[in-house]
């Protein structure tokens, strides 16, 4: 029997925003918060709520701030482990025997091998998002973003026309 279950957001809804770098456009943007209430739901019916959850959503890609989008160092190294196994047995002197193309094959796993390392090794090069992120500016609007209201500044900060919260900095 077929059971459709899961979980479901209800009252998604925009609560602040800030600035802050985006992992996915990979530039400064305003960083939306939107906050639900998820559900685990069987059918149509909302069974166990699970709390509040909230997301940090670029404001230009939809997309999450945070999320990652460049391959890992891990998995490129795994990457080019692999590539430099694939160059060690195209010139073991048995390889010579499986193609009459080897010299083909052996010059383009060297440099398949060697346009990973170059990948590899620019990895290391790029600036870390925390670091990124650290030398973000401060928020310094004193209107909101969104509704151009007046911004209410107290122990947080809020928008007095439409209850937004904004942060300075996330
Ligand atoms: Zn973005
Ligand atoms: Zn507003």
């Amino acid at each position: 029997m077929f059971i459709f279950s899961g979980t479901k957001k209800h009252k998604l809804k925009r609560t602040a925003y800030s600035q802050d770098y985006c992992n996915a456009c990979e530039k400064l943007v305003i960083a939306e918060k939107w906050t639900w209430k998820s559900w685990f739901h069987l059918f149509w019916l909302s069974l166990i709520p699970l709390g509040s959850r909230f997301q940090w959503i670029c404001s230009e890609c939809k997309r999450d701030t945070n999320g990652r989008y460049q391959s890992g160092l891990f998995s490129k190294l795994v990457i080019n482990i692999v590539l430099l196994a694939l160059v060690v047995l195209m010139f073991q002197p048995e390889a010579v025997e499986l193609s009459e193309h080897i010299l083909v094959l052996r010059i383009s796993a060297v440099c398949l091998s060697l346009g990973c390392l170059l990948w590899l090794f620019r990895h290391k090069k790029s600036q870390s998002k925390v670091e990124i992120r650290q030398s973000i500016p401060l928020l310094q609007h004193s209107k909101c973003h969104y509704c151009q209201g007046e911004l209410r500044v107290g122990t947080e900060i809020h928008c007095g026309a439409c209850q937004l919260q904004v942060y300075r900095k996330i």
